[in-house]
């Protein structure tokens, strides 16, 4: 709402009171504002010129590019011309990357485009048909900026014709805006239909294991990821990552410290956010780094390989590492940070595996190449009274029932290092070079060797990353509760009940990991421990 006032100049005390015959009034204000004042900053520079025509065919002298042949090799229909208009603004792509773009391959297919990167930006405001459609035989850049731009200038003369009018020029805008508006509300109304959908279909097939449902659970599974991915779109994931130094160090220090490892490699950086490992890569001497993402994140990327001018050796592929072609055939190295809360949450290491069966080169590499999964008794009485026994007396009130949600629900959070009574015991190792898909649900014994006599309250599972494979200076890094904290934290699993133990005593108990078919990203976690079973969610 708020950037729609402001496209209007709603807000802004120069607008004049809407009343009577107050759109037509307002259309005018807008067009002669427009008519007297409004620049139209160039797509790849600064550079502001006062027309549409003298815009594009500054693109075209000054940066190689014609938009209307690139509205053409594209097939962009207004919202498409919107959308890409959008894209160049937001990510400050290049003249050059827009060239190289293959057709049916676009980076700006995402609603989010159709939002102004620009306020009132006369660019978009071209009658697109009108441009295209008389559009004369392409006159290549390469005939001389001249000619390329006249002919430019001739094709937007006919179109910008139609802008001349405050009626017209403000009428197509909105109308525009209205429709770009309506689509972005169907599609938003398409997308809750389908996720009750996928709801239903997903409980059926849990239930009668009907086969021919599946395709379309697959297809709805897609529309899960869509919140999974745009959540990775914001900044402030990455952020929270990039300042986890325990993680991010330890991946930079693997690579620079082994650039034997990597010395003229081709590497992928699968899941590259904002880029940070691919970046790594290239510093420790890879050929070539291609990093994937189906997240947003991926324009912020482009934009930062080439402000550290990494671009001739970063390629950077938007989409998903299952559904995109990579531009080389095998890769050497596979790098990815992959891990989620308990290690498996957000089964990104399922997409890690089939990467590394598709395109790793034989005697290729997955770093990092080992991970390990460790249980440990907690005695946090306090803790549990807080979370378990608060229930029993709210005010006087009994509450008890609530106690069953609350131990359904694994934690995240930091546990106290003085609160552990047992040793670490390591449930799981997985070796990433040779894991496969089956293996990442499982079921372990384990036996924690207890070492204060005390009331055990909950178990607590961290992991520990091993980059070990062929490296001359290995690293590692552990996210348990003694080692310093990273954005994992610890996964708190509480019991119902506190378990008194001694020292010196082996508890023994059993834990099967599995995805949850409701939704594969989140985990089902189960214990048997002496003789209860407690199954607990991760989301
Ligand atoms: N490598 C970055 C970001 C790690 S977060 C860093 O270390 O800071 C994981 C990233 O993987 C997210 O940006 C997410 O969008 C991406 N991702 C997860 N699964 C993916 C898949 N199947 N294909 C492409 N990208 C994926």
């Amino acid at each position: 709402m708020a950037e729609y006032s402001d496209l209007t100049g709603a807000g802004d005390d120069s607008t004049p009171e809407l009343s009577g015959s107050e759109d037509d009034e307002q259309w005018q204000w807008m067009e002669d504002n427009s008519e007297n004042s409004q620049q139209v900053t160039c797509l790849f520079c600064d550079r502001s010129l006062s027309s549409v025509a003298d815009t594009l065919q500054h693109c075209v002298a000054e940066h190689q590019v014609d938009i209307v042949d690139v509205v053409k090799t594209h097939s962009l229909d207004d919202y498409g011309y919107i959308k890409m208009i959008n894209f160049i603004r937001t990510t400050r792509c290049a003249g050059k990357s827009l060239r190289e773009i293959q057709p049916g391959a676009v980076p700006w297919e995402s609603e989010h485009f159709l939002r102004p990167a620009l306020e009132d930006d006369l660019l978009l405001q071209i009658d697109l048909e009108e441009v295209c459609g008389r559009l004369a035989p392409r006159v290549g850049a390469q005939a001389g900026p001249s000619s390329g731009g006249q002919a430019t200038e001739e094709r937007l003369q006919l179109a910008v014709g139609a802008q001349a009018g405050p009626s017209s020029g403000g009428q197509a805008t909105e109308e525009r805006l209205q429709l770009a508006e309506e689509a972005l509300a169907r599609a938003m109304e398409d997308l809750h239909r389908v996720k009750l959908l996928a709801q239903g279909l997903v409980m059926n097939v849990a239930s009668s294991g009907s086969p021919g449902a599946l395709g379309t659970v697959a297809e709805l599974r897609e529309d899960e990821d869509e919140a999974y991915f745009s959540s990775y779109g914001h900044y402030s994931i990455h952020e929270e990552m990039l300042k986890d130094k325990v993680r991010t160090e330890s991946y930079r220090d693997f690579m620079l410290l082994n650039p034997d490892v990597f010395r003229d490699k081709v590497v992928l950086d699968l899941g590259c956010g904002t880029g940070i490992l691919s970046m790594f890569a290239a510093r420790a001497g890879a050929k070539k780094v291609i990093g994937v993402d189906q997240s947003e994140i991926i324009y912020q990327a482009m934009d930062i390989v080439r402000s550290n001018q990494l671009e001739d050796r970063v390629t950077l592929v938007k989409g998903r590492v299952e559904d995109v072609s990579l531009p080389v055939e095998k890769v050497d190295i596979i790098i990815s940070e992959w891990m989620g809360y308990f290690l498996l949450f957000e089964s990104m290491l399922d997409s890690v595996l089939y990467a590394r069966d598709r395109y790793l080169a034989e005697g290729g590499s997955v770093y990092p190449d080992r991970c390990s999964i460790s249980l440990v008794a907690v005695g946090d009485t306090q803790k549990h009274l807080d979370r378990i026994a608060f229930w029993e007396d709210v005010y006087g009130f009994n509450m008890a029932c609530m106690k069953k949600g609350v131990l359904q629900e694994a934690a995240v959070e930091l546990v106290n290092p003085h609160t552990l009574i047992s040793d670490p015991a390591v449930v799981q190792v997985i070796e990433c070079n040779s894991v496969c898909l089956s293996e990442l649900e499982f079921t372990s014994d384990f036996c924690l060797k207890i070492t204060a006599s005390k009331d055990c309250t909950a178990i607590a599972g961290h992991f520990d990353v091993f980059f070990d494979r062929a490296c001359s200076n290995k690293v590692m890094f552990s996210t348990g509760a003694q080692a310093t904290k990273t954005h994992w934290k610890q996964t708190v699993f509480l019991l119902e009940e506190p378990l008194p133990v001694t020292a010196g005593e082996e508890l023994r108990g059993k834990v099967t990991v599995r995805k949850n078919r409701k939704d594969p990203r989140s985990l089902l976690v189960t214990f048997e421990l002496q003789d209860r079973k407690q199954t607990y969610s991760l989301q």
